[in-house]
């Protein structure tokens, strides 16, 4: 069994988890993703919230182990394994790292260079995969599976379904990669770089991986719960600096004003967060805002963030040590709503 760290219900965390999630259990606004169809078919009543200490502890509430794909919360692990395969300095030369402040799949390169923007939109996250070591396709997805596997402390699986169903209507992946073939900064066999990229969105993980999963970034790219380091301090620091500036798609300021933690989102309907140094946060709840973000996924990050001052550019007060996790604790919750 896995995660077997997992806390009693009746800690202070897990209680304040709770409080959380029942919280917003009446916010229910947004629609599940649709353009990928198989995404549609989704319970939207799911709602799952994960907390994984750098200790290892795994705390949560609700659907925390109910399986979903991972989509674009992928980007970040795969754009840590572009680093440690290639180097920060050659995949910088084939993806940008400025927030783009358009949609997730807009069609916007560089001009002059053709890079994508940065690896946490389609274009860039197309790149960062072919750029993952690996002599075929097979042996890359193979790479990038067992990778996102290291970081979660178990092997994962492929939700064929939904591959099939992204594969079937990708078409404006399609464009984008071949504008980025022609472009240059996407090399090889565009089709073939596109099936890795769509098996890598459709990879099958839950609450507490994603916990897991960001906890080790977190904790500069060892896992906490297996102990075996995934990727090198600096490549972890990367991902978290690209994730702080471009990890929310077009609302990545403004979730770095209001919640102030780096995050990955993914049309699944699935957030994760990253405290360096502290935890890791999975949140899973299908209904999306017009900008692609799990609505409740925000508004629970966002309460956390705020009842707690987990902003990163919260000034530090110099009586008090940064608080563990752990020593939150259930008070009150005033509602953001
Ligand atoms: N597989 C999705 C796509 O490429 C991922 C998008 C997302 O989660 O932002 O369209």
């Amino acid at each position: 069994m896995r995660h077997e760290q997992r806390s009693p219900s009746d800690d202070p965390l897990t209680t304040l988890l709770d409080q959380v999630r029942r919280g917003l259990r009446d916010l229910d606004d947004g629609e599940p993703a649709s353009y990928i169809p198989e995404l549609s078919r989704v319970d939207p009543a799911l709602f799952g919230l994960s907390l994984c200490a750098l200790d290892g502890q795994v705390y949560g509430s609700g659907d925390t182990t109910a399986p979903f794909t991972v989509q674009s919360v992928s980007k970040p692990f795969v754009f840590a394994l572009a680093l440690a395969d290639r180097g920060l300095e050659e995949v910088l030369t084939r993806v940008g790292a400025e927030p783009s402040g358009e949609a997730f799949n807009s069609i916007r390169l560089e001009p002059g260079t053709g890079r994508p923007p940065n690896p946490m939109v389609n274009a860039g996250a197309i790149v960062t995969s072919s750029l993952v070591a690996g002599d075929t396709p097979q042996a890359r997805f193979a790479r990038i599976l067992e990778g996102l596997g290291d970081f979660a402390g178990r092997s994962l699986d492929v939700d064929e379904a939904v591959y099939a169903s992204e594969c079937a209507t990708g078409d404006r992946n399609r464009a984008l990669a071949y504008l980025m073939h022609n472009a240059g900064s996407l090399t090889g066999d565009v089709e073939e770089q596109l099936g890795v990229y769509f098996r890598q969105c459709s990879v099958l993980v839950t609450c507490d991986d994603l916990a897991v999963m960001h906890a080790t970034l977190a904790g500069g790219g060892v896992n906490p719960v297996t102990g075996k380091r995934v990727v090198a301090p600096r490549h972890a620091q990367h991902v978290l600096a690209v994730m702080a500036t471009c990890g929310m798609y077009d609302a990545s300021g403004q979730w770095m004003l209001q919640v102030g933690m780096p995050a990955k989102s993914g049309v699944s309907g699935a957030i994760g967060v990253a405290l360096p140094g502290q935890f890791g946060i999975g949140v899973f709840s299908p209904p999306l805002e017009e900008k692609g973000n799990s609505v409740r996924g925000i508004a629970a990050c966002h309460l956390l963030s705020d009842q707690f001052g987990l902003h990163l550019m919260r000034a530090v007060d110099p009586q008090r040590r940064p608080l563990p996790p752990r020593s939150l604790h259930g008070a009150p919750l005033r509602s953001l709503r």
